[in-house]
């Protein structure tokens, strides 16, 4: 089965080599170093003529089965895991981008990616422009001569907007730039954006990949030549991934399908119930006919995804009171992705901060509701998200 094109199967039947106690459920190999047989084995290793693990910084047998997992799942060639998915992002730039570079990005990329770009980068010369999700006609004009990557997060958070993978892919090979795509929202199992023209994926597996709300990871897949030049880079600064995040990370792959077909159709249930409510303005679903993009999402996506967004008649003090409300019944939290519904409101709380002019720019309304709709059984959660708008006047 190991040679299955199926995802289902790749995902369960890719697996560590056992050792001779013959388990068959993955050990966990925590340990922070390998031996060496003798002085020729730790020559040839290090001067990578003989592949296997020195040092967990580099390898380790729990994260390289993670790795290869997602590489499957993701049609990449190889690729790195990281600590977070922040140190995924951090390194996939910072692997690729030199001083006098320049960084192409959408407005709507998760907030601590904002900050490396805005706060970070620019201490070392490197340059970036924001671009509109959703305008594609901005995105030829901010390219520059020295752009070198462009990065995007589709699904946006928490518009849930798109952009075309596979023309923005020609897009940046037309001008000489890696398309970098944060696949975190739409996961290896619904949108692969490699088979599109991507260079690089990454993700944080802290989101629906773990889905279990348990620990924190990040993984970067792509092409060969690229993972060899951005293994030199995370060998020597050191994001690496734990291995018991790894061997937890791996379990949780080989549920990732099952899991999103459910989180998939409970979104979609929601998110059609939500389009007839009298409290609700607008609800944001990309496989909801009413998406401005409900064709592009078919056509780049499996199904639709965990997430959904609405927009409270209420306002601000509306999008309060629900939280309130669903606080004690729902989950309140700072995650996403998780077995359990998890309910925001992002102008009040991750997106604050901005201005409501820099809201309105990433789509974000002071009523909307964001919601990483869970596993619960379905009528349950259309009767707390109804009980918490009724509420919320
Ligand atoms: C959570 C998140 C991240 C950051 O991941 P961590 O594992 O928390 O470091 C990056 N991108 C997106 C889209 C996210 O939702």
């Amino acid at each position: 089965m190991n040679d299955s094109k199926h995802f289902e199967t790749q995902a369960v039947r890719t697996q560590a080599e056992r050792t001779q106690n013959r388990e068959h459920s993955v050990p966990l190999y925590l340990t922070s170093s390998f031996m060496f047989e003798d002085a020729e084995q730790a020559r040839a290793m290090f001067a990578d003529e003989e592949p296997g693990n020195i040092y967990s910084r580099f390898s380790n047998p729990n994260t390289s089965e993670f790795i290869e997992k997602i590489c499957v799942m993701e049609g990449a060639e190889d690729g790195w895991a990281t600590a977070t998915g922040m140190s995924a992002i951090f390194t996939s730039m910072g692997a690729f981008l030199s001083s006098g570079d320049h960084i192409v990005i959408c407005r709507s990329v998760f907030g601590s990616t904002h900050q490396i770009t805005t706060q970070i980068l620019s201490k070392w010369g490197i340059t970036h422009t924001y671009v509109d999700i959703d305008k594609p006609e901005q995105w030829e004009e901010a390219f520059e001569e020295n752009t070198k990557m462009c990065f995007i997060e589709t699904p946006s958070n928490p518009g849930l907007d798109l952009i075309d993978l596979e023309w923005l892919a020609g897009l940046c090979k037309s001008k000489g730039a890696l398309l970098n795509v944060d696949n975190c929202f739409a996961t290896p199992y619904l949108q692969q954006p490699l088979k599109f023209g991507a260079d690089l994926v990454v993700h944080s597996a802290t989101k629906f990949i773990d889905g279990q709300g348990r620990v924190l990871g990040g993984v970067i897949a792509g092409r060969q030549e690229l993972i060899d030049q951005l293994r030199f880079f995370a060998r020597h600064t050191g994001p690496a991934m734990s291995p018991f995040n790894a061997w937890t990370l791996s379990k949780s792959l080989e549920t990732l399908a099952v899991r999103m077909d459910r989180h998939c159709d409970n979104a979609l249930a929601l998110a059609k119930h939500l389009e007839n409510h009298s409290e609700v303005t607008f609800v944001k679903y990309p496989f909801l006919p009413s998406h401005p993009q409900h064709e592009l999402a078919k056509k780049q996506m499996k199904k639709g995804g965990g997430l959904v967004t609405f927009e409270l008649k209420g306002g601000l003090e509306g999008g309060r009171k629900f939280l309130d409300a669903s606080a004690k019944t729902l989950s309140f939290t700072a995650n996403l992705g998780d077995t359990r519904t998890i309910v925001s409101h992002p102008a009040s709380t991750t997106h604050s901060k901005l201005t409501e002019e820099e809201r309105q720019a990433v789509g974000i309304t002071a009523g909307m509701i964001r919601i990483s709709v869970g596993l619960e059984h379905i009528d349950d959660i259309i009767a707390e998200v109804d009980k918490a708008i009724e509420q919320s006047k």
